[in-house]
């Protein structure tokens, strides 16, 4: 019976290593399964050369007041996460209509906020709009917020009469980079709960081992609890028997047995490939083939040569940069070049502990559509020309120069499984047709089924939103087995 468990779990990745460690200490005897050497998926922590990184740039990751929190409170592992909190969170760059940059250091008061998008205090209908706008945001009442699901961040925001550079700041902050998905499609709902989180202003606040490392607590806390845990094992199916599932066969052919099977490698992996469509009834099929990603990722990896970024990041957007979901297709049929998109360059070697000493491991990105043969050429230009407008000195300091872009997120995280997708950076996209709570997809047709991670309908982004599903889909496996 040694390969017989009450639950196996797939994927070491946030959602899975999160959901697998709950479910341990529920008492139920699991089996954790990853292709990879280490867990995290996409949010592993690397060590390399004196550094310790994510493979890929991280920008919002609130550990304070979190999820994460509950998560390692729950499987008493708090206490072996440092926080740092950093001297700045982060830096705003706002470039107006007229060229001219404003510069912001998230920190201070919301007049030194405003001025730097835009409206000086003598401004006044300016001040009136953009504090009527931010008092709403911050005060609107979890049911109020709830009823914004179906409505983008866009249309939410446009009800107002709003200063340009606030309009910008919050749809390029708060939709696009936030939940790596345009502002006219992101679910407004998502945006304001965000919205709300920063104001505790733990976004910024950075775990000493990595982002990564919280999840290897996971798979630690999965084993302590005398569980088993199999890295570098790729799982080739997830067995099913009479509409029921039985287990899972790796790659080379050892089976596993469990009446449960919790995937965290994918809602698209898992049903079309693991498990197999023909197992499904053709509506699910059609509905999962249709579900929209979010988008990608492209730019640089630079070490550079001395600690040149004073704050862990900075975000710089030029007026206008909101583009539409429609503008990204075009830019990935090299119908339109990437001219107006917000760039995010930032580093975690702003902490010691994380970095080679006098030297800094540092992302310049910015978004694009998650097609892992996308030509990453043309976006890579815009970074270096933004990047060259408001920190040129980068320039003369790169030591070490990597590409990171969509093709690099299938070695890490889910396989790439239909054409044009696979390499988003979260998954599954918070957009008005998928976000919200009638919207789980933790759940599947096939008995004993189940989904997490980013592709499972929680809410938050990124890791946040595979660390809620691990909640949410800890407690259908739970009441599952109780019916049993
Ligand atoms: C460029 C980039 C930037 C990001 N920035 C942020 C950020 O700032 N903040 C944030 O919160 N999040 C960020 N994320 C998103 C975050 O990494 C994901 O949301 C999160 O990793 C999703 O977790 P998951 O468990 O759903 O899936 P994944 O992380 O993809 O994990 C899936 C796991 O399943 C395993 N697996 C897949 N197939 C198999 C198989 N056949 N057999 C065995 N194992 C398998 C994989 O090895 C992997 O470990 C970023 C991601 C990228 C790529």
């Amino acid at each position: 019976m040694h390969n017989h468990y009450d639950i196996i779990v797939v994927g070491a990745g946030p959602g899975g290593a999160s959901a697998a460690a709950l479910l341990a200490k529920q008492g139920k005897r699991v089996l954790l399964v990853d292709k990879n050497k280490k867990a995290g998926g996409r949010m592993m922590t690397l060590h390399r050369n004196g550094f310790t990184f994510e493979y890929f740039p991280i920008y919002c990751v609130p550990i304070v007041s979190s999820r994460y929190e509950e998560l390692l409170k729950e499987i008493d592992m708090l206490d072996r996460v440092d926080i740092t909190p950093p001297e700045v969170m982060g830096t705003l760059l706002y470039e107006d209509e007229a060229g001219a940059v404003h510069e912001w250091e998230m920190r201070g008061n919301v007049l030194s906020f405003l001025r730097a998008l835009g409206v000086p205090w003598w401004d006044f209908k300016g001040l009136y709009q953009s504090l009527f706008f931010l008092t709403k945001l911050f005060r609107l009442p979890e049911k109020e917020i709830d009823k914004l699901y179906k409505v983008s961040a866009m249309d939410y925001v446009d009800q107002f009469p709003l200063p340009k550079g606030l309009r910008t700041y919050f749809l390029a902050t708060f939709g696009e980079a936030a939940f790596e998905m345009t502002s006219d499609k992101t679910s407004a709902a998502e945006a304001i709960k965000l919205f709300q989180q920063s104001k505790d202003g733990s976004a910024g606040y950075f775990g000493r081992k990595g982002i990564g490392f919280i999840f290897e607590l996971c798979t630690k806390a999965v084993e302590d609890m005398g569980n088993t845990v199999l890295m570098k094992t790729r799982i080739n199916s997830i067995d099913v028997e009479e509409g029921r599932v039985t287990g899972i066969t790796t790659q080379s052919g050892d089976q596993y047995f469990a009446p449960v099977v919790v995937s965290g490698a994918g809602l698209r992996q898992t049903v079309l490939k693991l498990v197999g469509e023909n197992y499904f009834a053709k509506d699910y099929v059609d509905w999962v083939r249709e579900l929209e990603g979010n988008l990608g990722c492209v730019g640089y990896r630079w070490v550079l040569n001395k600690p040149l970024l004073k704050s862990p990041m900075y975000i710089y957007f030029p007026e206008g940069c909101v583009a539409t979901y429609n503008e990204f297709e075009e830019m990935a049929a090299g119908e339109r070049k990437p001219s107006r998109s917000y760039v995010y360059l930032g580093t975690t070697s702003i902490y010691p502990e994380l970095t080679q000493e006098g030297k800094q491991l540092v992302y310049a990105v910015m978004s694009c559509m998650g097609d892992p043969e996308i030509d990453i050429k043309p976006y890579l230009d815009y970074v270096t020309t933004m990047v060259k407008k408001f920190m040129p000195e980068v320039f003369d300091c790169i030591e070490l120069e990597e590409e990171v872009g969509p093709k690099n997120v299938p070695g890490f995280g889910t396989d790439a499984i239909l054409p044009g997708m696979g390499g988003e950076t979260y998954g599954l996209a918070l957009t008005v047709d998928q976000a919200g709570h009638e919207n789980l997809k933790g759940r599947s047709p096939i008995e004993g089924l189940f989904h997490v991670g980013s592709d499972a309908g929680g809410s938050g982004v990124g890791t946040h939103q595979a660390v809620d599903s691990a909640f949410n889909v800890t407690k259908l496996v739970l009441d599952h087995m109780k019916s049993k």
